[in-house]
Formats: structure tokens, C-alpha cells, sequence
């Protein structure tokens, strides 16, 4: 199977745009979510959600857009969650280096095997062995 050369293409992302790689993981998410919602609608309602799809494809530098509008047309999702380490889209464990930048959220993931946009489903997100209790740095010290 091909997959897309993504270290150049996240350069490119990153050249392309001041926006935050979780921002626009979160626009990608929305657009796939109002995509998915419009075949269920009524005409205005529908115009409504052309409108809303538009704003948002606004949003999301082009080569971010003409990967997941590929991925789409292969009648794929575009953008899924990774879940217990694992990509929900292609269900192929993804590394741990992946989840790791997930996390820390200052980068764009591309899975390795379906080249889906990734991002980290609830559960693994708040798994995060960086969270630590607050408080024990600010222990004073002896002087
Ligand atoms: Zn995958």
C-alpha cells in the first residue's frame, strides 16, 4: 500500500501555517463531523452546513485539506482517533514515539499504515504518565 511521505509533508505544514497542529487537528475533526452529518439534512439546514464546511476548509492549509480530501474520496475517514495505542481507522498498533507527540500535541500525526490524520481518543489522553501531582517541586529547600 502507498503511503504519503509525511516528514516532508509536516514540514510543509509547519512552513505553511502559525496555527497550533492541535488547532488544526481540531478543524479537520469538525470538518470531518459536519461532512459526515450533511446527508441527513433538509435543503436549509444543508446550506447552512456548505456554509459552515466552507469556514472551515478556509481554516486548514491546502496541502492538510488535499491529503484528507484523498483520503475521503477513497472513501475513507480522514482524521481517527488512537486508541490504547492503536489507530482506530486501520486498527495497526502506531509508536509510542506517535503517542508521545499526541500528547504534547506540537505536531501533526499521520498514521503510518492508512496515513489518516491522528489524533488521541479520550482514554489515552488522560493516561499520560507525563501528568504528575502538582506541588512536590515547590517543596522548600533547605538553605
Ligand atoms: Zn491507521
Amino acid at each position: 500500500m502507498h503511503v504519503e511521505p509525511t516528514d516532508r509533508f509536516r514540514v510543509i505544514i509547519r512552513m505553511m501555517s502559525s496555527n497550533k497542529p492541535k488547532q488544526l487537528l481540531d478543524r479537520l475533526l469538525k470538518l470531518q463531523l459536519l461532512e459526515s452529518d450533511e446527508a441527513a439534512l433538509d435543503e436549509t439546514a444543508e446550506n447552512q452546513i456548505q456554509k459552515q464546511i466552507a469556514e472551515v476548509r478556509l481554516q486548514i492549509p491546502l496541502p492538510m485539506l488535499n491529503h484528507y480530501d484523498r483520503l475521503v474520496a477513497r472513501g475513507k475517514k480522514g482524521v481517527a482517533a488512537v486508541r490504547h495505542q492503536t489507530c482506530t481507522g486501520c486498527h495497526v498498533q502506531v509508536t509510542r514515539a506517535m503517542v508521545m507527540n499526541l500528547m504534547h500535541g506540537d505536531d501533526i500525526q499521520v498514521c503510518e499504515n492508512c496515513g489518516r490524520y491522528l489524533y488521541l481518543s479520550e482514554t489515552d489522553a488522560s493516561a499520560s504518565p507525563k501528568k504528575r501531582k502538582p506541588g512536590i517541586e515547590n517543596l522548600p529547600h533547605a538553605a
